[in-house]
């Protein structure tokens, strides 16, 4: 239960605000999170890392000499934007190029691939590391679709240690490869986690019982048993992290690990310490030396009652960078020194932050008449649309919290938005009506983040593009820019119809649509008629297991349950298909 907020919406923007009040020595605050406090020394590589928020102290938490130089700080529980992501790379980065590193999450994959791509593309060097250490979520030949958790800190420490020490990017590439390769979580609950303003939590464990293999974002475990006792859950953590050794450890017995036993959110550290009690035992009859474990709330998941285990296997080298110096505002070791830190930004820059940057004053693309009347249909129905989320957006959480995290119905309410206020603006420059899309789709995947924020905000700019400013688009030309925006979102995506993602429904709205057009049917009856398709699509998934996104790992938990992002966009082109009558016989109407 969350009891302290405000506008629920305004929570995380809110929460970041407070953090750098509180934590003027280490952070400022820049567009999309933090950057540290003290100028990156000229040439060393820019650790940036980043995420959702609801999981502190990562990600704005360990921002600090030694660890890293930015934090990207998205929505409770949704992945940062590629916006958010580029821009605190922007502030970090001093001439040593960046390194992005995360828990590999669908959503937080898009937007920090993006980012990358933009950086690389401005000359950057920009190189990624995701962390994947949650033994849970893939059998272990699908390592590289496990999902990060608590591990996401080991991988951090010895990236933001290399750093440190002067390592190039390349090197720095290497040993996160290498600490993430050697590090192993698994975790378990005992509650589920509400969010600001949620009358109900992400998912429910019973009553004496305990799920087994959860994520860090309210997804419900993978298998459930009894509660155990303290001695209990060590013996279950332990036993499983010693039967999964990565491939280059042959035998635990002498080896030296890193230890992390992780609080999640209302686990109180003293029945940790009461756990820890046994795993340090456990692990010293297994012949394993522990160096510098960490008891404590590392990487939360808002305020779920659960805890995880996480074992960073050393090499000499991993040990010295896992022991280097650090000092960030939620976790310090030893001394950094004097030495380590640049120029200081002054508190101004540290403060001030203008990330509104909707509506910039440049002028915008050359219009026709025609063109603009389009505009005012389509922020017409980016009205419409954005009115939809409002109204499904609770509806839309509890379908997302059933196997992924319950965040799509905040997601979509925020993107549509932000997408609608910036059409409107366009809209009151003049604009034609691929430039009002365009400017929608930036401001939805800048405000949403989350996958469906990175898609959406594709696909509208996609539609744009394609539409152009400089004519009103006839049936034939939004048919191929529909086609468009769903083969961009299959190629960003990687999804395919089956899958169960919102592409189930995408591509038979986008058959029928043409379809009926090559009919010869109005585009009103046209769309209405793709709309059906969506409709029935969107509700067939429930059938379906899904084998992309976070719902993946929880595949059997889905059944019987549609897919959210399917569902939304069949709500979304229901609703502008009936809206499009009355809209489009008055253009000049809903656009003020
Ligand atoms: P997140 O998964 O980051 O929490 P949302 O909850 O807002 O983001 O959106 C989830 C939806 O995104 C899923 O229901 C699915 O429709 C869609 N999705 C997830 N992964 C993909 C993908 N690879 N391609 C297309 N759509 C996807
Ligand atoms: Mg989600």
């Amino acid at each position: 239960m969350t009891r302290l907020f405000n506008d629920p919406t305004a929570f995380a923007d809110e929460l970041v605000e407070g953090f750098v009040a509180a934590n003027r020595r280490w952070v400022r605050r820049v567009e999309g999170g933090v950057a540290r406090r003290q100028r990156t020394p000229e040439g060393q590589v820019a650790v940036v890392i980043g995420g959702g928020s609801g999981h502190y102290p990562a990600f704005g938490g360990l921002v600090g000499p030694g660890l890293a130089h930015g934090a990207a700080m998205g929505n409770l529980f949704a992945s940062p934007s590629s916006q958010q992501v580029y821009a605190v790379a922007k502030a970090a980065e001093n001439g040593g190029g960046v390194f992005l590193s995360y828990g590999n999450y669908a959503g937080d994959v898009l937007n920090f691939d993006t980012a990358q791509q933009r950086l690389n593309d401005e000359g950057i060097p920009c190189r990624t590391v995701t962390v994947t250490d949650d033994i849970s979520s893939a059998p272990v030949d699908e390592i590289s679709r496990r999902r990060g958790i608590a591990g996401d800190l080991t991988v951090f420490k010895v990236a933001g240690a290399a750093a440190a020490e002067g390592a190039d990017l390349e090197e720095v590439v290497r040993v996160a490869t290498l600490a993430n390769d050697r590090t192993r979580s698994i975790g378990v609950a005992f509650s589920g986690c509400t969010l600001p303003g949620a009358d109900a939590p992400l998912f429910e464990v019973p009553e004496g019982r305990m799920a087994v293999g959860l994520g860090i974002h309210g997804e419900p475990g993978i298998s459930e048993t009894d509660v155990p006792t303290a001695d209990g859950l060590a013996e279950l953590f332990v036993t499983s992290l010693l039967n999964e050794l990565p491939p280059s450890v042959e035998d635990a017995n002498g080896q030296r690990a890193a230890v992390i036993l992780n609080g999640l959110g209302t686990v109180k550290y003293e029945e940790l310490f009461v756990v820890y009690r046994s795993v340090a035992r456990l692990l010293e009859e297994a012949g394993v030396t522990v160096v510098e474990p960490e008891v404590g709330e590392l990487v939360t998941s808002f305020d779920m009652a659960g805890a995880s285990l996480t074992i960073l296997w050393l090499d000499d080298e991993l040990e010295r960078l896992w022991s280097a110096p650090t000092d960030t505002p939620a976790y310090r070791k030893g001394s950094v020194g004097a030495a380590t830190g640049g120029e200081e930004f002054g508190d101004d820059a540290a403060d001030a932050l203008d990330d509104e940057g909707d509506s910039e004053s440049a002028a915008l693309p050359e219009a026709s008449p025609a063109s603009r009347a389009a505009a005012s249909v389509v922020t017409a129905l980016l009205e419409t649309l954005s009115g939809t989320m409002d109204e499904h957006a609770d509806e839309l959480g509890r379908i997302d919290s059933v196997a992924g995290d319950g965040d799509h119905g905040i997601g979509m309410q925020r993107g549509a938005s932000a997408a609608l206020g910036a059409a409107k603006d366009a809209l009151a420059r003049d604009a034609g009506a691929g430039t009002v899309l365009t400017r929608a789709g930036d401001a939805w995947s800048n405000r949403a983040g989350g996958t469906s924020g990175a898609l959406w905000g594709l696909a509208l700019t996609t539609l744009g593009t394609r539409i152009g400013d400089d004519r009103d688009p006839a049936a034939a030309d939004i048919a191929e820019a529909v086609q468009a925006a769903v083969d961009a979102i299959r190629g960003v995506g990687k999804a395919e119809v089956g899958d169960k993602t919102m592409v189930d429904a995408i591509v038979p709205f986008a058959a029928r649509f043409r379809e009926e057009l090559d009919r010869g049917s109005a585009p009103g009856d046209a769309l209405a008629a793709a709309a059906l398709a969506a409709t029935e699509a969107a509700a067939a998934t429930s059938d379906l297991m899904p084998r992309m996104g976070r719902a993946r790992p929880h595949a059997e938990k889905s059944l019987g349950s549609p897919d959210p992002g399917a569902h939304s966009f069949a709500l979304i082109v229901t609703a502008i298909a009936d809206a499009l009558p009355t809209v489009a016989a008055q253009p000049e109407q809903g656009t003020s």
